[in-house]
């Protein structure tokens, strides 16, 4: 499943290759999953619209688009496998091909997804919230003080509260447990006892490991390919995260699996308390 980073990167891949562009005619599939919002009404508000903008929002790509100069976004949720492709006419279109904005370049952009747990919506403004802001809190922006307040009497595991995407949105495994690594933190800690440096700490490792991990092009170990549909990105060095059994890179005590939140969680028992 790509994670905050790799969103990011096809976000700023797609933007990069498609902004300023106007779509000029949009086909979507025949399958109900994918669509948040229904197929007719999507279609008409993408149809003409130009596209302003493509960047991240948690782990939603956002496009802002103007239609009649009136704002509207495209959200994109890539789920498990989704994938957005950027690609001339002449490229066959994949299997699992569930939506495809013809632009004015004369490009497409494709969203491919085998296992459609991938979304796609609108957000038209509205009253509250004029742009669409996510679920949570953003990770990459949040205030060491309103990071704070996020767990104060929460009375789950610190690693649960950092997967709980109304918390932080775009937070998944691998940079909840390297996080929680970096910040000497046990997984298994209760989020509302942590003090105030704890807390601290693992914000900023939260953000080091998230801007290092952008900056490499994102560290996704799945199928996933960027906009252009290329392969391979380069994969971060993680300290714990899938490290079973191999020493600590700190102290040698080798690294524990467990599962907390249903989800495998890696740790050292000796550097994290
Ligand atoms: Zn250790």
């Amino acid at each position: 499943m790509p994670e905050l980073p790799e969103v990011e990167t096809i976000a700023t891949g797609v933007n990069e290759r498609i902004r300023g562009a106007r779509i000029k005619s949009v086909w979507l599939s025949s399958y109900k999953e994918p669509f948040k919002t229904a197929p007719d009404p999507m279609s008409d508000a993408l149809t003409g619209s130009r596209i302003n903008l493509v960047h991240r929002v948690g782990k939603h790509i956002v496009f802002d688009l103007s239609q009649n100069k009136r704002p509207i976004q495209w959200i994109v949720h890539l789920g498990m496998t989704g994938r957005l492709l950027v690609s001339a006419a002449a490229v066959p279109i994949p299997p699992h091909t569930h939506a495809i904005l013809t632009l004015s370049s004369g490009r497409e952009l494709r969203f491919v997804d085998h296992r459609r747990f991938g979304r796609l919506a609108l957000h038209t403004p509205n009253g509250s919230e004029t742009s669409f802001r996510g679920p949570g809190q953003e990770p990459l922006a949040i205030s060491a003080a309103d990071f704070a307040a996020l767990f104060r009497g929460r009375k789950l595991s610190i690693k649960a509260a950092l997967l709980n995407q109304s918390l932080l949105h775009g937070v998944g495994n691998i940079y909840a447990d390297e996080s929680l690594f970096h910040a000497g933190i046990r997984p298994t800690r209760i989020a509302g006892r942590l003090t105030r440096s704890q807390l601290d700490k693992l914000r900023t490792a939260l953000q080091q490991i998230l801007r290092k991990a952008i900056s490499l092009g994102g560290s996704s170990i799945s199928d996933y390919v960027d906009a252009d549909g290329v392969a391979g990105f380069f994969q971060l060095e993680h300290r714990v995260y899938m490290r079973t059994g191999q020493p600590c890179l700190v102290c040698g005590t080798p690294i524990r699996r467990t599962v907390l939140a249903g989800r495998g969680t890696h740790s050292c028992p000796r550097c994290q308390r």
